[in-house]
Formats: C-alpha cells, sequence, structure tokens
C-alpha cells in the first residue's frame, strides 16, 4: 500500500507541467514556450525531490530523471543546465548515505537523455519507442549503480526497488510524454485553423472592400474630369480639388485600417480608447455591410472609455462579432446591426444588437465551443478566439436571442484605472 502511495504521488508530481500548460494555456491564442518549460520542470522537480519516494534515509527516489528528458526534449539544452544545477545544490542539501551515488546515477541519466532526447527531436517515427527506452534505462541504470555500490541496502528492499523505480519511470515518462504531446498537437491543430479562420475573414472583409474603393475612385475620376475643362472658374476648381483630396484620403485611411487587421498580431498591450477603437472596426466593416445590404450604425453616449489590450485583439475580436451579427441578418428584410457603449461600476459594455436570424437555446449552448457553425462555409472559430480573447482579458460575454428576432451580444471589459 506504501508504495502505490508513494508511486501515484510522483506520478502526480509528473503531470505537473501538462497541467500547468492546460491552466495558462488555455486561453492563450500561443503554444508554449521554452521558458515556460524550464520553470515548470524546475517546480516540479522541487516538489518531487523534497516529497520522494524512500524506504531509508538517505535513500530517495523521484522523478528526476523524467523531468530532465521532459525538459531537454520540450525546453532546450538550457532547460537541461538549470535543471542539473537545481539537482546538484538541491540534492546536496538533502544530503544522506546516497548522496555519492544519487550524483553518479544522475550524470549517467543526464547525458543518455541528452543523447535521447536529440534522438527524439530528430527522428519522429521512433519517439514511442525512445520514450519507452529512456524509461526502461532511467529504472535499469539506478538499479544497476546500485547493486554495484550499496549490494546489502539493494537486496535488503529489493521489492521497494523493482516496483517504485520502474513504475515511477516508465509510468511517469509515458503519461508526461504522452499527455503533453497531445495537449500541444491539439493546440497546434487549433491555431492552425484560427490563422486560417483569419485570413478567410480577412478575404470577406477585401471583396467587400474593393467595393467600396471603387466609390471615391469614381468621384475622383469624374471631379478631374471637370477639372480639366477650361471653362470653370478658379474657385470651383480649388472646391473640386479639395473634395478629391478628401476623398483619397478617406479611401487611404480604409486601405490602411484593412492593412492593419491583416497584420500578424503582436504581443504589446496599451492603454485603448473603445470609442476610436470601435469607430475604426465599424469603418472597416461598413462595406461588409453595404454589401449585404445591411445598416450598420454605433449609438454612442459619447463617454470616453479606457481599456488595457492590445488592439489589433480588439480590432479582431469586435470584427468577428460584427460579422456575425451582419451574416445574421442578410436573410432578413431591412437588417440592422447597432453597436452600444456603456459603463458599469468600473466596466466598459460593448453591446452588438441584431435584428437577424437569431438562435436556437440548442444553439445558444453550443456558443463559443470550439467548430460549432450554422453557415454552410463556417469555421465556428471566430466566436471561439473571441471568448478565450475576452476570458484572457478578465472580462466577460453574455448573449440574449431569440429566433426570428435577433441576437444581442454584450461583450464586458474591465476598464483601465491607470
Ligand atoms: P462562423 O461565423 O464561422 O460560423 P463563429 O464562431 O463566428 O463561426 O460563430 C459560430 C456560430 O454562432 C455561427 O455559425 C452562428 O450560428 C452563431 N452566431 C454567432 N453570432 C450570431 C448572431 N449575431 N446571430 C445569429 N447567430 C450567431
Ligand atoms: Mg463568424
Amino acid at each position: 500500500m506504501h508504495y502505490i502511495q508513494n508511486v501515484l504521488l510522483q506520478l502526480l508530481f509528473a503531470l505537473t507541467p501538462f497541467v500547468l500548460y492546460n491552466i495558462y494555456y488555455h486561453d492563450k491564442p500561443v503554444n508554449y514556450s521554452k521558458n515556460f518549460i524550464t520553470i515548470t520542470c524546475t517546480l516540479c522537480l522541487i516538489l518531487s525531490m523534497t516529497f520522494p519516494s524512500s524506504v531509508q534515509s538517505g535513500f530517495i527516489f523521484d522523478i528526476r530523471y523524467v523531468i530532465m528528458f521532459f525538459g531537454l526534449v520540450f525546453g532546450s539544452m538550457f532547460t537541461g543546465l538549470i535543471l542539473l544545477v537545481e539537482f546538484v545544490i538541491y540534492r546536496l542539501l538533502i544530503g544522506g548515505e546516497g548522496l555519492v551515488s544519487a550524483m553518479i546515477i544522475f550524470m549517467m541519466t543526464y547525458t543518455l537523455s541528452i543523447v535521447l532526447s536529440t534522438l527524439y527531436r530528430s527522428r519522429s517515427e521512433y519517439r514511442g519507442l525512445i520514450t519507452f527506452f529512456a524509461g526502461i534505462c532511467f529504472s535499469v541504470i539506478p538499479i544497476g549503480i546500485l547493486f554495484l555500490m550499496k549490494f546489502n541496502y539493494l537486496t535488503e528492499n529489493l521489492p521497494f526497488h523493482l516496483i517504485v523505480i520502474f513504475s515511477q519511470n516508465s509510468l511517469g515518462i509515458w503519461l508526461l510524454i504522452s499527455l503533453f504531446n497531445k495537449a500541444v498537437a491539439d493546440k497546434q491543430l487549433y491555431l492552425k485553423f484560427l490563422q486560417k479562420d483569419k485570413v478567410e475573414t480577412i478575404g470577406h472583409v477585401a471583396a467587400s472592400l474593393a467595393h467600396e474603393v471603387r466609390n471615391p475612385l469614381t468621384a475622383v475620376l469624374g471631379f478631374l474630369k471637370l477639372i480639366r475643362q477650361d471653362s470653370i472658374s478658379k474657385e470651383k476648381k480649388q472646391y473640386y480639388i479639395d473634395i478629391c483630396v478628401e476623398e483619397i484620403q478617406r479611401t487611404e485611411e480604409i486601405l490602411s485600417e484593412y492593412l492593419s487587421i491583416a497584420k500578424p498580431i503582436d504581443p504589446t498591450y496599451e492603454e485603448i480608447d473603445l470609442e476610436r477603437q470601435l469607430l475604426s472596426v465599424i469603418e472597416i466593416m461598413t462595406p461588409y455591410a453595404r454589401m449585404n445590404d445591411v445598416t450598420l450604425e454605433i449609438h454612442n453616449k459619447g463617454q470616453s472609455l479606457h481599456i488595457s489590450a492590445n488592439s489589433k485583439e480588439i480590432n479582431q475580436l469586435f470584427i468577428n462579432f460584427i460579422k456575425n451579427a451582419i451574416e445574421a441578418c442578410t436573410s432578413v428584410t431591412r437588417g440592422k446591426v447597432i453597436i452600444r457603449m456603456d459603463f458599469e461600476s468600473l466596466l466598459a459594455k460593448v453591446i452588438i444588437h441584431d435584428n437577424g436570424i437569431g438562435m436556437s437555446n440548442e444553439q445558444l449552448d453550443k456558443l463559443g465551443t470550439i467548430y460549432f457553425s450554422s453557415k454552410n462555409r463556417g469555421t465556428g472559430l471566430g466566436l471561439t478566439y473571441s471568448y478565450q480573447l475576452i476570458r484572457s482579458m478578465n472580462g466577460s460575454v453574455s448573449v440574449r436571442s431569440e429566433q426570428g428576432k435577433g441576437t444581442e451580444f454584450i461583450i464586458t471589459l474591465p476598464v483601465s484605472t491607470a
């Protein structure tokens, strides 16, 4: 019973990086970083060495080799080095009779881990086999060294060593590597689809944009033709030129707004004027609304609200909601999307209301879950990304919808107090 408790505790520690990855990266549109691996492995090593399996004081068994291998595979050589230093210092502090053999075993497994992790990275077809082999080696090496150096101690506690060391290392490495790989692969797939969805959204907006840019260009062309005539007065000429400049400036603004959403997101946070941001998104989305015969309006009470966010992420967020609202209105007559802003106990509210097709309760339940879409060519990623982003900004989102009547999304975000 005691053995099982020991093993279970160590397996729990082995899962620390996996659990922390799921918590920390759950709402983030990026995959893990090497620093994350280094930090979680450091933590995991301390935990497992502080509460190790042991039958005789001074001889401790934990999942240090598993963590080292995992750190080298998913982190870097730097991670390995940090773990090595951490292990040596901490093991010296613990001390005891098994100190020398522990150091010898660790140096051997460390070198082996470097070789195996390099192989693991370069030979993807043998990953399962390499992991299995590593688990066996990490069990056989300590037992072998103890056999040579501490024969009596080993034989007195043989069942403990055979059961605990083999289970901890083989099961630990298999659990950690396979679960972590699965989580990382899922995230990668999600990010890939997200990128595809973003490109598609941009494509839709671009189609309507080309439409929009044509109008001012036609106007400018007309005025230029007028200016070319000799018969018109100097004042009129000046007036026409002013209109042309204005139209071209507007076109330029529309294009630069569009280009800014098409660029990849950088991770900088800044103070954002919510109203200005919304106005610029509406500028981008108006052509799309017009193309679909939908009116797009913003009703604001002129309050100035600031939030701390990444402006491109916020743009993408509002585009997703507004685009859905416009799309929900395409099949109704006099489709209308209204955006409002509100402020309530340190929270900024953005309300996106449409009089479109609405949603059934069943659809509402699935909202924001990955890949849910009721559209023929929809991806269901727009809202998944948006919901995650809102959560990562400590905000929330609520929705009211009635089939045939319309939908209202209320996005709540904390205002910045700085
Ligand atoms: P997509 O637009 O690719 O379908 P989204 O994640 O943006 O994916 O939206 C998921 C689903 O949520 C849509 O397919 C639609 O069924 C529903 N939905 C979102 N917004 C609205 C809305 N304003 N009115 C009606 N249905 C909506
Ligand atoms: Mg959408």
